[in-house]
């Protein structure tokens, strides 16, 4: 039955995901004058907006850059009322940029795509959804997120619960009211760090539950300064480019080339703390070597170390706060506001679980090594099974019935993060091996996203019925992406960007770290030279 087309609805393109991706995707194949349809797990647009509604809940980059550059009439419309803008506020932005391009007329909504399997030889892409839908189409986009499945509490006796648990990914839409609860969080991660502090104000009681500690930065959130916004309207166009030719794709960061190591130590705390009172990522971009050099890393991590010991007033909670054993910004990145303060409360509590790990959910709480712990409700944030989580829950079938989680059982393989060999026409929006989630997303998925229509627009004009990476190219990628990545730091943090956090996941390093700028080139002239690396209109790859 895998191979046969028996299909009844037919589209040039199928993709998988409501999202900034899948939105603006959407809008430009029409562009193109094709037919596309989404379908979306979600009951509306937004993908991680729509679903990540736990309090607190913000971007980390400024919203102005953290927002779609296609379209200067919805630049000039909407204004972002905070400096960091909120998930409520993020969530009408995309639901405006729906309405405002029509996009929702070809938008299934609550219907999850279970599996994509390609026909040989049909050269289509025949989808199917849990609602029964079956639908055929040339090309197969994947814009299913990098950061939309959950990672599920996995400890003994999650369901003997008795009280409320939530998931900060999946948050209930009508919001919950912890007042006079005693209430767990358990993770410390960006989506901890940022629910933390607003919890804490309600909770009778917080506990903490603390694996490993983050390094997070102030974001000194506040209302739009004027002035600012009035510059950044002036030079937009400016600082569009700037941000897509960056390493980070955020212009805010300004990426310093001055090495930590070689600045004498009076003028390095300067700059330290003058980017920490500017609040968000830029502290990470203060020194050049600080991502490759464990000892200018160290400086960094120091320097974040005493800021935690000069906030929270009790010295022993101060020190398990302070991130030891993996290097400074290997871990994302957390932005806070409010959360080493948090700790300073009288009703909250932090449990350092390196002291004893969690054994078990309870029906009353959480049991550790050392202690039982009794709860209203449960918060986990554990995070995501991030990158690849998405698409392996779906059954992807290449050539010859090939499983794409069959061919990633020991990690992801990608050209570009864009494509699969073995997978022809199937596209992966921000997918492993490209920056992504060490960039600002908005940036890198409009990237992507024009990438991928220049393909098929491409491939249309010159009636080219099939692209496909060669095994060649992307083992060459994959070999760039492990080369590039094993020059700096960031292998040495059991982070989600290794897969370190979902049990038994391959430990591959997943985004590429050479960044959005340079990233950027390489994916133009590959397409400049006749998609380079991709063999196109046969069905026998090269390579
Ligand atoms: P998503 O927004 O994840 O959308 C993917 C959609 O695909 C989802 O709606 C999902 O339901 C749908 N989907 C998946 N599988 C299926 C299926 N099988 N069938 C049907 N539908 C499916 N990035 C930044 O750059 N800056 C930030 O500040 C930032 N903050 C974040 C905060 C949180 C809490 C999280 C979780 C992520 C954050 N990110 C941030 C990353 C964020 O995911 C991206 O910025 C961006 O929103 C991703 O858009 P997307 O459309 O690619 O994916
Ligand atoms: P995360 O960074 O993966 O954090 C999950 C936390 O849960 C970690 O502290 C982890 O500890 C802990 N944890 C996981 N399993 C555990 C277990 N079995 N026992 C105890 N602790 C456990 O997830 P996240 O906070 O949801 O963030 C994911 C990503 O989404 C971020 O890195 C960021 O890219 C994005 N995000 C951005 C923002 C923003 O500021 N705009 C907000 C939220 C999320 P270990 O570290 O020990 O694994």
């Amino acid at each position: 039955m895998a191979n046969s087309v028996a299909a009844q609805e037919s589209y040039d393109v199928v993709i998988v995901g409501a999202g900034f991706s899948g939105l603006y995707l959407l809008h430009k194949l029409r562009g193109l004058g094709l037919t596309a349809k989404i379908f979306e797990a979600g009951e509306g647009v937004g993908g991680t907006w729509y679903w990540n509604r736990y309090p607190g809940a913000r971007v980390d980059i400024e919203s102005q850059e953290y927002s779609y550059s296609f379209s200067p009439e919805l630049e000039d419309e909407w204004v972002w009322s905070e400096r960091y803008a909120t998930q409520p506020e993020l969530l009408r932005y995309v639901n405006h940029v729906a309405d405002r391009f029509d996009l929702r007329r070809d938008i299934k909504f609550d219907t999850r795509v279970i599996s994509a399997h390609f026909d040989d030889g049909s050269h289509r892409w025949r989808v199917q959804t849990h609602r029964g839908d079956d639908v055929v189409a040339k090309y197969c986009v994947m814009a299913t997120g990098c950061l939309s499945v959950t990672n599920e509490p996995r400890f003994p006796g999650v369901e003997t619960f008795k009280g409320n648990s939530y998931h900060t990914g999946r948050w209930p839409h009508d919001g919950v009211d912890f007042t006079g609860k005693r209430v767990a969080v358990i993770g410390t991660g960006s989506s901890a760090i940022q629910s933390i502090p607003q919890i804490a104000t309600q909770a009778a009681h917080l506990h903490v539950f603390q694996r490993t500690p983050n390094f997070s930065v102030p974001a000194h959130n506040g209302p739009q300064n004027p002035e600012k916004l009035a510059d950044w309207k002036a030079n937009r166009d400016a600082y569009r480019q700037m941000a897509r030719e960056s390493g980070a794709g955020i212009v805010a960061v300004e990426a310093s080339e001055a090495s930590a190591l070689q600045t004498p130590a009076e003028e390095r705390q300067a700059v330290f703390e003058k980017r920490w009172a500017r609040g968000g990522f830029a502290l990470g971009g203060a020194f050049i070597d600080v991502m490759v050099n464990l000892d200018a890393n160290a400086l960094a991590a120091e320097f974040v170390h005493n800021k935690i010991r000069s906030i929270v007033k009790d010295p022993e909670t101060a020190e398990i706060l302070c991130p030891k054993g993996y290097p400074f910004g290997t871990k994302r990145l957390c932005v806070d506001t409010g959360y080493y303060e948090t700790f300073n409360r009288d009703n909250v509590t932090l449990v350092d679980l390196t002291k004893g790990a969690i054994t078990a959910i309870t029906s009353t709480g959480v049991r550790t090594e050392t202690a039982d712990y009794d709860f209203d409700a449960i918060v986990y944030a554990i995070g995501f099974d991030a990158m690849t989580g998405a698409l392996n829950n779906i059954d992807i079938k290449g050539r010859a019935g090939e499983r794409l989680r069959e061919k990633w059982a020991d990690g992801p393989k990608t050209y570009l993060g864009l494509m699969v060999a073995g997978f022809p026409n199937l596209f992966l929006v921000t997918g492993p091996g490209s920056p992504s989630v060490l960039s600002n997303m908005m940036v890198s998925i409009e990237q992507h996203v024009d990438w991928i229509t220049d393909c098929i627009g491409y491939l249309n004009q010159r009636q080219i019925g099939v692209i496909e990476a060669t095994r060649a190219a992307e083992n060459g990628w994959v070999a760039h992406v492990n080369e590039v990545a094993d020059m700096t730091l960031y292998p040495q943090a059991n982070s989600w960007y290794l897969g370190a956090n979902v049990p038994g996941k391959p430990r591959v390093f997943m985004p590429y770290v050479g960044g959005v700028g340079p990233y950027r080139q390489i994916c133009a002239d590959i397409a400049a030279k006749g998609y380079e690396g991709f063999a196109l209109g046969t069905d026998t790859p090269a390579g």
